[in-house]
Parts: structure tokens; sequence; C-alpha cells
């Protein structure tokens, strides 16, 4: 990465709105998903908007997606005048559940957007036979998983258009960014069009573009790592009490993990707050995180919910989520995770008749510094 920077500032892309980056790194993306149109955008964000805008949805038309995801994607569908319209999610697996969608489609659905989140895996496959049988686009945002395959396919190619993340966070960065692909020539112009104000007006710079080019070469590598570590480390949580590890039920399959989703189960634990649980793991050094808020609690004016999303709202208030940096480290640093959880865990869940006594390690925790938004992508 140093390498592309000194070369974005020898040959001055730096400071260009047209070089030799974003064009590379296009093409590096097009050949990488196999699809023939690809467009950088500022975030990954704007560009679930920029997809729905291509998709040419808008007033009167309905958006499917789960009651558990991303803020910014309700919000996408809101921006362009369409109305959410939420479907639980999976009980062992806190995603989209393919088995809700039949009942929610009606004459105004236009779209479903699934984003498979924190290591678990959407059935595409079967998302996508649905989306056909009814005519639907399907909007891939694989902002959590880039590389990931579901069901021997890349992650974000099961949709008519496909979305990335280049934020600050993810499993490739430059801080901020983001793309959409597609093979649709119409959704694609349509895009460009949506772009295009007498400029650009939501580009990727050169400078982002090359940090990119040399991640998005060793992603795959990267992906076998951490799946691998997740492999050694998930058996393990599996066997505390109070953690239950996403459960992944489709084949061929090998999760991105930007996150390491685990259902949290406070009845395990003598009732320990997520927050609270949260908060003593971090303690010991664990990047551990509360996932999204979800959209159970979301004013019916705002959408429309199809049954009770038990599970949506479930997810909303119990996700762990564990940052990625984590499964790129040696043995050790995984062994302490697992010591981590193993001690915490164990405390909490051997004597529930004295809460009290428990309650010693919380006073430890300075809730203060607790970062819990789980609106935003941290
Ligand atoms: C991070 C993320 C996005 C987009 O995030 P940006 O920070 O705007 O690039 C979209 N969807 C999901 C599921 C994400 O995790």
């Amino acid at each position: 990465m140093l390498a592309a920077l000194n070369f974005a500032y020898a040959d001055h892309s730096w400071g260009r709105y047209e070089g030799p980056n974003c064009e590379i790194f296009r093409q590096q993306l097009a050949d990488y998903h196999d699809v023939e149109f690809v467009m950088l955008t500022q975030s990954g964000t704007f560009a679930v908007e920029l997809a729905l805008r291509g998709c040419h949805i808008g007033p009167g038309d309905e958006v499917i997606l789960a009651g558990y995801d991303f803020g910014g994607n309700f919000a996408a569908i809101e921006a362009v005048g369409a109305l959410p319209v939420l479907v639980d999610v999976d009980e062992g697996n806190w995603n989209l559940d393919p088995r809700q969608l039949t009942q929610a489609i009606t004459d105004k659905t236009k779209a479903i957007i699934a984003s498979c989140l924190h290591g678990g895996v959407i059935p595409m496959r079967e998302v996508r036979s649905i989306a056909d049988e009814h005519g639907l686009l399907l909007v891939e945002d694989a902002c959590q998983m880039p590389g990931g395959i579901v069901e021997g396919r890349t992650a974000g190619t099961w949709g008519d258009v496909g979305i990335l993340s280049f934020g600050g966070s993810k499993l490739l960065t430059s801080g901020r960014g983001g793309a959409v692909f597609t093979n649709s020539e119409e959704v694609f112009q349509r895009m460009k069009i949506y772009m295009n104000r007498g400029n650009n007006a939501f580009p990727l710079s050169e400078l982002q573009a090359a940090v990119l080019r040399p991640q998005l070469g060793k992603l795959d590598k990267r992906n076998a790592l951490r799946h691998a570590s997740a492999e050694k480390l998930l058996p393990q949580l599996k066997r505390l009490p109070g953690l239950r590890p996403l459960v992944n039920r489709v084949r061929k399959t090998v999760p991105g993990y930007y996150k390491v989703g685990i259902r949290y189960v406070p009845e395990e634990l003598g009732g320990l707050s997520r927050e609270e649980f949260v908060a003593i793991i971090r303690e010991e050094g664990v990047d551990l995180g509360a996932g999204f808020r979800g959209f159970g609690r979301r004013s019916e004016t705002r959408c429309r919910r199809v049954g009770d999303l038990t599970q949506s709202r479930l997810a909303g208030r119990l996700m762990l989520v564990l940052h990625h940096p984590i499964l790129l480290e040696e043995q050790e640093a995984l062994d302490h995770v697992v010591q981590a959880f193993r001690k915490v865990t164990q405390v909490f869940a051997s004597d529930q008749s004295e809460p009290s006594q428990d309650r010693d390690l919380l006073e430890e925790v300075d809730f203060e510094e607790m970062e819990l938004d789980q609106g935003d992508h941290s």
C-alpha cells in the first residue's frame, strides 16, 4: 500500500480528477466478479441508493428487505421515494429468511434487497428464484462479505445489482467508498445518468482507488485465513452458555467475515444484559460490539411489516458482533478471545442464585465509555 501511495504521489494521480487508478481498479473489480459494468462511488450507502435508481424504483413502488439490516438500506429505499417492506429474519441465522418473501410480494413490489450480515449467509439461490418467479429485481448488498462465496457464486453476483463498501472498517477499505456492479446495460445507463451532474458527482478518488488495488489482490487469501479462524473459533464459542453463533445452512459457501455474529441468550447468563456483557468482554481486550438496531420498531407510516418480526426484534436487541481484525491474528490471540468468553460466561452462568456477587465484575466497567451505537457500522 505504501508503494501504491508513493506511486500515486510520483505520477501526480493523487491530485487528479481522472487518472489510472480508478480505471484499473474498476477493471479489476469487473474481472473479479465477472461482470460487465462497474461503477465506483463515494460510499456503500450511496451505492445502494444508486442501485435502486438504476432499477428505476421510485414513488409508489415497494422494496422488500429484512427487518434486521443496515440502517442505510432502509434509508436508501426512502430516499428514492419507495416504501420499505419488512420481512423477518431466519431464527437460526438472523439474516433474511427466503421463506418469508412470497407473502410479502404485492403488485407494487419491484425489488428485494438482500444483505448477508455478520458471517451469516442467506440462501441466495432461493431468493434469486423467488425474484425471477415474480419478476422482481434483486439488489445484493455484499458490503460485509466482499469475495465471499455463496452457493458457489461470488457474493454480489446473485443480484441484478451487487454492492460493495470500502468504508473505514470494511474488509476492503479506503476510509470511504463503494462500488455497484451489474450485467444490465439498462441499469448501468440509468446509474450513469444519475451520477453525472456535468461531472461525476459521487466519485471514488484516485488516491482511494490507489490503495484499494493491492487490497483486492490479497482479498482471497485473507478471506481464506479469516474463514479458517472462524471455523476454529465458532465451535468453541458455541459450547459456552449464552452464546449461539449464527448458523449457515447453505452449501458451497465461504462466508465473508466483516463481523462475526453471535446470538446472545441473556437467560443463560443470569439475565445479564447484552450491553453489560459487551462492556465486560471489552474490558478483557476483545473487540466485541452490538449489532444493528434493526427495524422492528419502525413506525407503520414509514414501512409495511409482514408478520410480527419476532426474530428481527430479537436480533436488534441481542446480536453480538466480533470485529474482523482478530481473524487475521495468531492462534494466541484467538485463544485469548475464547478464554475471555469462557471466563465471563462461567461467572454469570455458574451461580444465578447470587447475582449480587457476580455483579462485582460489573463495577470495573465504565459504561460512559461504551460506544454501542448500533445504527452505524463501526
Ligand atoms: C457498511 C455497510 C454498507 C455501506 O457502508 P458505507 O460506510 O456507506 O460504505 C452497506 N450495507 C452494509 C450491510 C454494510 O455493512
